[in-house]
């Protein structure tokens, strides 16, 4: 028999490619909009407090199993900026490229331009589960002096792969999917929900 669980977010690109990964495990996965589940605050200072807030109110509002992503840009040339704030780093409503603007302007030509995205994906059994299965992974990467790509979302036109000579926004989804902060984070997630015999 399958078992549902919810995932905390509204993206629907996150929702197809995690239950196309968890469909072997007889796992179904429904989009919290689906239950009426609004948005939470993310009230957190690390990806791990922000995914389990919103793994937390989708499971609470559900009644059902949950799962919730959390992942953002670390650059080191600034110290970890934008981090937790990657979504909101040049304000609340901010678009991507605003995002992108402010950190070329903050990061400038200074040297250190090695940067990662990260990725904490959090599955909790029920809203007061105190064993939350958390695995996390990141990607690494060097942030570009110029715009390169139109593909991808966030910070991809400035995130460059040295092993592959391009950003990610020059990469296909099918290249990205494969290899991103996130398809890693969920390769864990599924070997960690399967070493527990499923949900
Ligand atoms: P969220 O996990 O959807 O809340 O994403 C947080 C923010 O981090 C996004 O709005 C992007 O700015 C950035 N981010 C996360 N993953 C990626 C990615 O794969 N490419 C580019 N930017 C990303």
């Amino acid at each position: 028999m399958s078992k549902t669980l919810v995932l905390a977010t509204g993206n629907r690109g996150k929702v197809d490619e995690l239950a196309s990964m968890l469909s072997p495990l007889n796992i179904n996965v429904v989009p919290q909009s689906e239950f009426n589940v609004g948005e939470v605050a993310e009230t957190g200072t690390t990806f791990v407090e922000n995914a389990i807030i919103k793994a937390r109110h989708a499971a609470k509002i559900t009644s059902m199993p949950a799962i919730a992503d959390d992942s953002g840009l670390e650059v080191d040339g600034l110290n970890g900026a934008p981090g937790v704030y990657s979504a909101r780093y040049s304000g609340d409503d901010a678009s991507d490229q605003q995002n992108i603007d402010k950190l070329m302007h903050e990061l400038g030509d200074n040297p250190v331009r090695s940067a990662r995205f990260w990725c904490v994906l959090v599955f909790m059994r029920h809203s007061e589960d105190p064993t939350p299965l958390i695995c996390s992974a990141s990607w690494e990467g060097e942030i570009t002096l110029k715009q390169h790509g139109e593909g991808g979302f966030g910070y991809d036109p400035v995130f460059f792969i040295p092993e592959l000579n391009c950003t990610s926004a020059q990469l296909s989804k099918s290249q990205k999917n494969a290899i991103s902060h996130r398809a890693q984070a969920l390769a864990k997630l599924l070997d960690a929900l399967k070493l527990k015999g499923g949900l």
